[in-house]
């Protein structure tokens, strides 16, 4: 087994998505497993989901769809993307739900499936301001009409998606859920009443009760970081994934010797210089150069010098107890850090980011456990 690994806690995982449905009450759960599940593996978090009860699933793209159906997934999958209309048909075959933001691709489902039996369930996605997917208002009457020329579909969903739910200006997100609600209300004046009402992304379910409605659609926070990084439930809240790696060589090395490309450190006292394998190439980025910190047993240790591709290296000290083999951890569920936040936070970006990055050549390590080191 490779030194380098992403243990997948299913404990943690089912840990958080329980707060989740404890929070939201009645409301359905569709997860977002787009991205192979934030880089967690998504056959695996969708079957540990569907045990505890999870109603749906979203991902971006036919092949996402495709990999949960080849392992035997039989709940509701939305795609969520947009995808080429001459992949239409193979996601009909799939048993794929459709988001619809536009006339054209209304046409092309109802052009793709007419032969079918059974009649085929979409969402009707409204724009309230992320100006992303979803059809403006001014369109949306025309758009929910034109589904009457197919008698074989149906609208099952309406839905919108929060362009600011996750920090802590509540207003923008109460006017857009009020936009959204509206057009759900007119929508039932036209005798139209989709069963599937749903906006709430992580963001919304931890702030805005409001807009849970019939479903919500969490993602980040089964995977147990908060969307915002100082939210006070970030506690109740599990990291479902952790990086690790181990030191492979330790050596010493004299004052005065520089670590790795550009020899942008140099050691200030003889020293002992731990090699860790894990690089950029594994998904833990070059940014950590001299900054990231790890974990060793209970302490802390900067990266010491640039990430390279497949290592990088730490000053361990003139006496050090780290020895050869010893686990690295690299981010987790450490309320001491590190955890993905820590490092979204190096990189300017956010934990999605982090725990995507994780590249293919990790292998994930499923455990039933659940894991949180105070
Ligand atoms: C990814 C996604 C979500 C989940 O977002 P989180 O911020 O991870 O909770 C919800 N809705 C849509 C449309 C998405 O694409």
């Amino acid at each position: 087994m490779r030194a380098t690994r992403a243990i997948i806690y299913l404990g943690n995982l089912r840990h958080n998505f329980y707060q989740i449905k404890k929070q939201v009450s009645n409301a359905k759960i569709l997860a977002a497993v787009k991205a192979d599940a934030y880089g967690h593996g998504a056959v695996q978090i969708a079957k540990t989901l569907v045990q505890e009860g999870c109603d749906y699933l979203g991902v971006a793209t036919v092949h996402e769809a495709w990999e949960l159906r080849q392992a035997q997934i039989k709940i509701p999958i939305l795609l969520l993307g947009i995808p080429m209309f001459d992949e239409i048909s193979e996601a009909l075959n799939l048993d794929v739900t459709f988001v619809v933001s536009d006339l054209d691709m209304l046409n092309a489902i109802g052009d793709n499936s007419r032969g079918l039996s059974q009649s085929i369930p979409l969402h009707l996605k409204i724009d309230v301001g992320m100006g992303r997917l979803g059809v403006t208002l001014d369109q949306a009457a025309f758009l929910a009409r034109a589904i009457k020329r197919y008698p074989h579909l149906f609208w099952e969903g309406v839905m919108t998606h929060f362009p600011s739910s996750d920090n802590s200006q509540l207003e923008p997100t109460r006017s857009q859920n009020q936009l959204f609600l509206d057009f759900v209300k007119f929508l039932g004046s036209e005798g139209v009443e989709p069963s599937l009402i749903h906006a709430a992304n992580s963001g919304a379910v931890l702030d805005h009760p409001d807009t849970y409605h019939s479903m919500v659609r969490p993602g980040i926070l089964l995977y147990g970081y908060p969307p915002s990084i100082d939210h006070p439930s970030r506690k109740n809240f599990y990291p479902v994934m952790q990086l690790e790696s181990r030191v492979v060589l330790i050596k010493k090395l004299k004052a005065g010797q520089t670590l790795s490309y550009g020899q942008t450190y140099s050691l200030k006292h003889d020293s002992n210089v731990g090699v860790v394998a894990i690089g950029y190439a594994d998904g833990y980025s070059r940014i950590f150069s001299n900054c990231a910190f790890v974990r060793i047993g209970k302490e802390l240790y900067q990266v010491s010098g640039r990430v390279c591709m497949d290592q990088f290296m730490i000053d361990l000290g003139n006496q050090t107890q780290v020895e050869r083999w010893d686990q690295v951890i690299l981010f987790g569920p450490y309320a001491n850090g590190p955890d993905a936040w820590d490092l979204a936070q190096l990189m300017k970006s956010i934990p999605y980011e982090v725990t995507c990055l994780v590249s293919k050549r990790v292998p994930r390590i499923y455990s039933e456990d659940s894991a949180y080191f105070s």
